[in-house]
């Protein structure tokens, strides 16, 4: 029960009236098999076909290791022995062969210029690879790979997809070994590379619009290199080029200046970062100054602080057995830091646990160190006060 594979010999012969010879089972899911069929099969790094099968949606076209090609299709499957117009999805299709022919073209490049032998290749719904055998490749090296290839398709030369005969076969110079199949098919680039293969290809060089290297890695020893071609490479770059230019509508400049100006931008943002770090020091050095004195208990509300400059000041304020409560309040809630001298006895972990408790907030840290967000509105002073005054039971090493 073979199915004929009409996309062997035409890859844009993409309907046909076909016959359904039985319902199969693939992989648990049932499938329909056909006398002939345009659809492709996942196979050789290649996704399967979609499209319609009478009024059945096709959503997968798989293969099995008996070389039957199973439909699977959406909703009840086409009686056995029913007449049907298979369609295949047209833009997918075109999408398939224009990265599988980028492929065949960056391959036979990688080799020629950098010595760089495919291992594998996948064409992924979202991202295709080539795995060479070289190392170390970097995307300098890689770019005048891409432009060969871009060279190629500007010249629009002619791509045949055809059975050979062994001896033909025997005097192709072909980029790999074709596999032990009883019919050999190879896919020929004119003047550029030949190759074994039973995928469906672009007819002319053209087609396959622009191939781009997005992306190289390090993988087992040699590279994967990430590429996009096709209806595909062209929508990420207009995708690309939209957001590109967006950024330069915000940063008021041409597109090709955004870079640099986002570098100038990052050099201000860290001047100003260190700017606000020895403000946030001077402000906490003012604060704790006015705050000093005394050896017991420094609780302090600090108007219009923030987390970062209650550690500044607790920092400085923290020395002998002295406790330091701080606060910060805000329309959102009161943040708090808590510390300790080396000879306090208290436990700030402990005592904010406390005081979150009795007033509806969360927080918490080591006995020495401690913050956390509490409510807005709270009189944390007669809180942490009234902690203090019931705490002679709290631990002195908590
Ligand atoms: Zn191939």
């Amino acid at each position: 029960m073979t199915t004929e594979r009409l996309h062997y010999d035409d890859p844009l012969l993409l309907s046909a009236r076909v016959r359904v010879l039985a319902h199969a089972v693939h992989e648990g899911q049932p499938s329909v098999v056909l006398d002939r069929t345009p659809f492709y099969p996942e196979s050789g790094g290649q996704l399967g076909d979609q499209g319609t099968l009478g009024d059945a949606r096709v959503l997968d076209v798989q293969l099995d290791d008996d070389g039957r090609v199973h439909h699977l299709v959406e909703g009840p499957l086409p009686a056995v022995g029913d007449e049907l117009d298979a369609r295949v999805d047209e833009p997918r299709r075109r999408t398939h062969m224009a990265l599988h022919s980028g492929q065949h073209a960056l391959s036979r490049a990688l080799l020629d210029r950098l010595g760089a032998a495919t291992r594998s290749s996948r064409l992924g719904a979202t991202a295709c690879t080539i795995d060479v055998d070289v190392a170390g490749l970097d995307l300098e090296a890689l770019a005048p790979v891409a432009a060969a290839v871009n060279r190629l398709i500007d010249e629009d030369r002619p791509v045949r997809q055809r059975f050979v005969d062994d001896d033909e076969l025997s005097r192709l110079a072909l980029r790999k070994p074709a596999a032990g199949h009883e019919r050999v098919r190879v896919v020929e680039i004119e003047g550029w590379d030949t190759t074994p293969c039973g995928g469906t290809h672009v007819t002319h060089t053209a087609q396959i619009e622009l191939v781009e290297i997005e992306r190289v890695e390090g993988y087992k020893g040699g590279s994967r290199i990430t590429f996009e071609a096709g209806p595909r490479a062209r929508a990420r770059l207009l995708d690309a080029q939209a957001a590109l230019r967006a950024a330069a509508r915000r940063l008021d400049c041409a597109p090709p200046e955004v870079p640099s100006i986002l570098d100038g931008a990052a050099a201000k943002l860290a001047a100003a970062r260190e700017e606000a770090g020895a403000l946030r020091a001077r402000l906490a050095e003012l604060w704790a100054a006015r705050l000093d004195g005394g050896d017991g208990a420094v609780v302090a509300t600090i108007d219009g602080g923030d987390p970062a400059l209650l550690k500044a000041i607790a920092a400085r304020l923290a020395t002998g057995a002295r406790l330091v409560a701080l606060a910060a309040p805000s329309d959102a809630g009161t943040d708090v830091v808590f510390a300790r001298g080396p000879e306090a006895r208290v436990g700030c972990g402990e005592l904010l646990r406390a005081v979150a408790a009795a007033c509806g907030g969360r927080g918490g840290g080591r006995p020495d160190h401690a913050q956390g967000r509490l409510p807005a509105g709270i009189e944390i002073e007669a809180l942490v006060r009234a902690q203090l005054l019931a705490s002679s039971g709290l631990s002195p090493s908590s």
